[in-house]
């Protein structure tokens, strides 16, 4: 199987802790969709699989297409792939552009699932980020996507937020329980470099929460989801069974996908490549025909495993190390079992079935842990 990924670099505000790519001016919105659906056309054999689980509408903001836009971008695609049963087919919308006409024409496309970002559902902190939508908003959208006939729904929250506590984040997880969400994407706050919100911390006006008091938070957050019947599959993703997202899983698992739009990536199991990030030398490369609107790197064996223990260590799946040894040889196997030994030792990483784990009391720390097992070649210095 494989997927594609569909970036919408348009926003209407800018969130203060954001940088993904994104425009507030929606001048050459058709353009650029346009050239987006030349992309899909000239790139139709990159997947050497054409049957697709997961299309994903990503962005900026994909809410803001229309109904008949998606419906466009899906037959587009559909020329040159075809759909598993039961595909998920995933748009990403924020509150403000939702409203029960709008839900109801999006539940007549073939999309099937929503990933709504809410972050909040209090009005402090949603002015401190910059959203553009309120905490009425953020709690509607919801139970008008329910009442559309959305069963699919995945909400966003930020967690660790300097104007919020451990008061407020349990209020947060205990709305998310009443409005019965199946899916939910819990990220720490990170204070990006160049965002406002970091020049707004360099200047004394925000004071970032404290790595315990973020962490704590985490854990409140595993807590609810044990008492609630969520599974955190992956550090920042939890579900009730049977709504784990397929794009989530597909990008840890290596799943190959097709990545369309300014700044989209896209992997084929060999090489990534990252489209520019910038939508006006997007469109131009697109409309003159010519291929140089991306770059691409090669993965060597150190990178595939490299990746693998990435991604696999943040899932409840880990890592297989009869995969390592099959894939990336013996030779690996043991350079990442003498890295995690340590680890082992301290209880932060165990093997069972054969798999290495990150154990549930190292879990806000993984990026830490998986950084000491990446594969150094010292050759390359
Ligand atoms: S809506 Fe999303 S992509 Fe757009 S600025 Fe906010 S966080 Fe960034």
């Amino acid at each position: 199987m494989s997927g594609i990924y569909l970036h919408i670099p348009f926003c209407k505000q800018a969130c203060h802790y954001c940088d993904f790519h994104f425009s507030t001016s929606l001048k050459y919105k058709d353009e650029l969709l346009d050239a987006m659906h030349k992309e899909i056309a000239s790139r139709k054999d990159y997947l050497d699989d054409k049957k697709l689980d997961s299309i994903y509408f990503g962005g900026g903001t994909p809410s803001i297409l229309s109904p008949a836009e998606i419906n466009a971008f899906i037959d587009g695609i559909l020329k040159y792939f075809q759909l598993s049963e039961n595909a998920e087919i995933t748009l990403e919308a924020n509150p403000d552009d939702l409203t029960s006409a709008k839900l109801s024409a999006y539940r007549d496309t073939p999309v099937n699932r929503l990933s709504i970002g809410v972050q909040s559902f209090f009005n402090e902190d949603l002015l401190l980020m910059n959203r553009a939508h309120n905490a009425n908003e953020a709690d509607s959208c919801i139970k008008m996507a329910q009442d559309a006939g959305f069963h699919d729904i995945s909400i966003d929250l930020i967690y660790a937020l300097p104007s919020s506590g451990e008061e407020r984040w349990k209020q947060n997880l205990a709305k998310v329980a009443q409005l019965d969400v199946p899916h939910v994407s819990a990220y720490c706050l990170t204070i990006e470099p160049r965002t406002a919100l970091s020049h707004f911390v360099d200047k004394g006006k925000v004071v970032e929460l404290s790595d315990a008091d973020a962490e704590k938070q985490f854990h409140l957050l595993l807590e609810w989801a044990e008492q609630h019947g969520y599974r955190a599959y992956e550090i920042s993703n939890l579900a009730k069974p049977g709504h784990e997202a397929v794009h989530n899983s597909n990008y840890w698992k290596g799943v190959p996908y097709l990545g369309i739009g300014p700044s989209a990536h896209s992997f084929n199991g060999e090489s990534r490549q990252w489209n520019v990030r910038n939508n006006a030398r997007y469109i131009q490369t697109l409309e003159s025909g010519r291929g140089d609107y991306f770059e691409i790197e090669n993965l060597s064996t150190q990178d595939r495993l490299n990746e693998y223990l990435m991604t696999g260590l943040r899932t409840i799946w880990g890592c297989e190390l009869s995969h390592i040894r099959t894939q990336f040889g013996k030779e690996a196997e043991q350079y990442v079992l003498a890295a995690a030994h340590p680890f082992l030792r301290k209880e932060m990483l165990y093997i069972a079935n054969d798999r290495l784990l990150l154990s549930e009391s190292s879990r806000f720390l993984a990026d830490g842990v998986i950084s000491e097992l990446m594969w150094v070649d010292p050759r390359k210095g």
